[in-house]
C-alpha cells in the first residue's frame, strides 16, 4: 500500500484528477473525471467488434495493444491536460478476460510508473454500481447489473455491494447475443442503440412452454435459450415471436428477483446498470416494479449502460479518496474472478459532488 500521504493534490484545493483505464472485455477505454465540476473530462473509447462469430480473447489482447495508445492520448486531449497533471491512474483489474484484462494492467502500470502516479486498483462492477449512483443521484438503490458478463441483484449491506441473486449459468446479454448469433440476426447485436432482438419482437406473440427459471434468488437462462433455438430451428413458430418471448421471460425472470430484494432490503430506490441497461423494454419493466413498491427509479443514459472508461476513473478517485485499494504498480496483477462482494465501499453513500 502507499502511505496515504502521497495522496496530495487536494491539500492544495486543487481538484483530484483521476485517469481510469477499462480493458475488461470488448472495450478498451480510458477517462477522465476530476473531483470538482464538471466532474467527466473525458471519455474516449474503441470496442472490438468480432467480423463473425464470438469474441477471441487474444483477437482482442491484440486490438487493445493497438489502440491503447491513441485511447489514453485521445483522453488526454479532451481533458486539456497533460499526464503530470493527473492525481492517480485507475484500472479495472477484474473480473473479465485474462488478455484482454493484461493490457490495461501493463498500460497502467506504464503510466504509473513512468509518470510517478499513484496506482488504485478499481473492480469492474463496482464500478458499474458508482456511475449508476452517480449519474442517477440515488444514493442507496437496490441495483440490477446486466451486462455480457454479469447478471446480478446487488445492494449495499455491512460495508460491501451484496449479491443478493445472480445467474446460476449465461448472463442475460449472452443470451440475447447467442440467440441473435445463431439465428443470423448478428452480429452486430446492438444496431442503433436497439438490440437485434427487440427489433425482431415488434410484432411478436408469447408462446407458451418456454422454462422460465427463477430458483430462489436466482435465475437461470440456458435452458430457455436451448427452447427458444430449437423452436426456431423446428420453423414452427415465426422468428418474432420466439425472440418477443425469449426476451419477455429473460427480463420478467429477472425484475422478479429484484423486486424480491427490494422487499427484503427494505430501500426506497432502483437503478439499473450494465450494458443491458441500455434497454428501453427493460427499462419500463423495471420502472413499473418500482412504482408499485413506492421506490423511485431512474434511468441512466445509454452511453454509460456499457462499458466505459469514465466509471473506472470515477470509482478509482472515489478509492483514491478514501486511501482504499492503491496498490504499487508491479502489484497490480489481474483477478479475472474478482467478485463484486469481495471489495470495500468506504466511501459509501457518498459520491462525486453528493452525500446522503
Ligand atoms: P457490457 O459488457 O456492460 O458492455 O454490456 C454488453 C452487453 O450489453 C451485450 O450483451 C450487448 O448485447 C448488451 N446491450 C447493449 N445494448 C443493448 C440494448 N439496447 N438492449 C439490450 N442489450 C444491449
Ligand atoms: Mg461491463
Amino acid at each position: 500500500m502507499v502511505n496515504a500521504a502521497t495522496r496530495s493534490s487536494s491539500a492544495n484545493n486543487e481538484p483530484v484528477i483521476v485517469l481510469g483505464i477499462e480493458s475488461t472485455a470488448h472495450t478498451f477505454a480510458v477517462g477522465i473525471v476530476s473531483s470538482e465540476p464538471p466532474y467527466i473530462l473525458a471519455d474516449s473509447r474503441r470496442q472490438y467488434v468480432p467480423k463473425e462469430g464470438g469474441i477471441l480473447p487474444r483477437e482482442v489482447a491484440s486490438f487493445f495493444s493497438q489502440v491503447a495508445g491513441e485511447v489514453v492520448r485521445e483522453a488526454l486531449h479532451q481533458a486539456g491536460i497533460s499526464a503530470g497533471d493527473l492525481s492517480a491512474i485507475a484500472v479495472a483489474l477484474g473480473p473479465g478476460m485474462g488478455p484482454a484484462l493484461r493490457v490495461g494492467a501493463t498500460v497502467a502500470r506504464a503510466l504509473a510508473h513512468y509518470f510517478h502516479k499513484p496506482l488504485v486498483s478499481v473492480n469492474h462492477a463496482v464500478a458499474h454500481v458508482e456511475i449508476a449512483r452517480f449519474l442517477t443521484g440515488l444514493l442507496d438503490p437496490v441495483v440490477l447489473y446486466v451486462s455480457g458478463g454479469n447478471t446480478t441483484v446487488l445492494s449495499f449491506r455491512a460495508g460491501r455491494y451484496r449479491v443478493f441473486g445472480e445467474t446460476l449459468d449465461i448472463s442475460l446479454g449472452n443470451m440475447l447475443d447467442t440467440f441473435a448469433r445463431e439465428t443470423g440476426l448478428g452480429p452486430p447485436y446492438v444496431v442503433g442503440g436497439e438490440h437485434v432482438i427487440d427489433r425482431c419482437s415488434r410484432g411478436g406473440e408469447f408462446i407458451s412452454g418456454f422454462p422460465y427459471v427463477v430458483k430462489g434468488q436466482d435465475v437461470s437462462y440456458s435452458g430457455l435459450l436451448t427452447a427458444a433455438l430449437r423452436a426456431y430451428r423446428k420453423g414452427l413458430e415465426p422468428l418474432k415471436n420466439v425472440c418477443y418471448t425469449l426476451r419477455e421471460i429473460g427480463f420478467s425472470s429477472v425484475v422478479e428477483v429484484t423486486e424480491r430484494c427490494l422487499a427484503h432490503v427494505g430501500k426506497r430506490q432502483v437503478v439499473l446498470t450494465g450494458g443491458v441497461a441500455a434497454n428501453d423494454e427493460l427499462n419500463r419493466k423495471l420502472e413499473i416494479m418500482a412504482q408499485v413498491h413506492g421506490a423511485r427509479f431512474k434511468r441512466i443514459p445509454k452511453k454509460y449502460a456499457g462499458d466505459n472508461g469514465v466509471m473506472i476513473a470515477l470509482t478509482g478517485l472515489l478509492s483514491y479518496m478514501s486511501s482504499y485499494n492503491i496498490i504499487e504498480p508491479h502489484r497490480a496483477f489481474i483477478r479475472q474472478r474478482w467478485r463484486v462482494d469481495r471489495v470495500n465501499i468506504p466511501w459509501y453513500p457518498k459520491t462525486l459532488g453528493r452525500s446522503l
